[in-house]
């Protein structure tokens, strides 16, 4: 570990925190008509040696519930008494979400591009900006945790901007199966990598809406722990422990649409490997048992985002298909990740 200095008081929300404390503060949400006032928990470890600032936040959707689980077996984790830095952590940023199991804000707005936010702008708006002033302004690197949107079911996965170099260190130190380059920045915390003063920031997806998934859990809570060993906040990796699996890059992804409506059965898992021109799915009639039409794939991939729904309408997309540069490793890539999965060491 690299011999850092004592760390200073971090004044947040209101709130002076001293070095070696942990404490949960509520961050208030913007006004809105009724008579409570909501707050979002935020839990801070101020550690005693000075070093990054990490914030892992999750459910900026309302109905993404793994992230909850993430964050809070990360927040139970003995490692964190010899934190180095800063973690502060948010389960639940959209809590009205949350309450009312829906994806947005309570003016129907979707905080996921509504960032940095106004001061003086809409309910959506001024909330991004509370986050943006009390609680983003403080880190030096972002984690955001989320999970398809409702129906679609994602492979863990981390997205950010490939070509910012501390960026992309911090996607290959979380090791998910998946790195996918988002150029735009357009989801998420990712708005950050854009600017100046660049953060380092991933966005870490996987599972779907509205459902918990072990492996989504386990997956995104190693990657977090990997992340913190990497930057210094917990000490280094041990003798004998698990080489983190190198992320498959993939470069671009493509929706494959069903040509047809119907009852959907799939040919391929998510995580497959699919060849130009396989059969991806077939979609059957629900009112006859004749076979009506295939879905064939227009390119070769990796599937990294699939529609749960069994029945679908002509047109939607029903399988991602993430393009991989290096084709011929990902069932290498594909056994290295089932392996890592049954291991715990990185949370000792
Ligand atoms: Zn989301």
């Amino acid at each position: 570990m690299v011999n850092m200095g004592k760390n200073t008081p971090l004044n947040i929300c209101n709130t002076v925190v001293q070095p070696g404390e942990n404490l949960t503060l509520g961050l208030p949400t913007p006004e809105m008509y009724g008579c409570v006032r909501m707050h979002v928990p935020v839990h801070i470890f101020h550690g005693r040696r000075e070093g990054p600032v990490l914030l892992v936040c999750s459910a900026l959707h309302g109905d993404e519930v793994n992230g909850i689980s993430i964050i809070h077996k990360l927040l139970n984790l003995r490692l964190l008494k010899g934190l180095q830095g800063t973690l502060i952590a948010i389960p639940v940023v959209n809590v009205f979400g949350l309450l009312s199991q829906s994806r947005y804000l309570p003016d129907r707005r979707d905080l996921n591009g509504s960032f940095p936010g106004a001061e003086s702008g809409n309910y959506t708006e001024r909330m991004a900006h509370t986050l943006t002033k009390e609680i983003i302004a403080h880190a030096t690197h972002i984690i955001d945790i989320h999970s398809g949107e409702p129906g679609v079911k994602k492979l863990s996965q981390v997205e950010t901007l490939l070509s910012d170099e501390k960026a992309h260190e911090m996607a290959r130190m979380f090791g998910a199966p998946i790195m996918l380059d988002n150029p735009e920045c357009d989801t998420g915390m990712l708005w950050n990598l854009q600017g100046e003063n660049p953060k380092p920031t991933l966005v870490f997806n996987g599972g779907g809406a509205n459902q918990l998934d072990e492996m989504t859990v386990k997956t995104g809570l190693k990657g977090i722990v990997r992340v913190m060993k990497g930057l210094g906040m917990l000490g280094f990796r041990k003798e004998g422990e698990r080489k983190t699996p190198e992320p498959m890059r993939v470069e671009s992804k493509a929706w494959l649409k069903t040509p047809k409506s119907g009852l959907c059965h799939f040919h391929k898992r998510i995580g497959g490997f699919v060849k130009k021109g396989e059969v991806v799915a077939e979609i059957y009639d629900p009112f006859g048992p004749a076979a009506q039409s295939v879905v064939t794939a227009d390119r070769e991939g990796v599937i990294i985002a699939k529609y749960e729904m069994p029945l679908v309408t002509e047109g939607d997309g029903i399988v991602a298909v993430g393009t991989v540069s290096q084709a011929h490793l990902v069932s290498s890539a594909s056994k290295a990740w089932e392996e890592d999965s049954q291991g715990a060491s990185e949370l000792e």
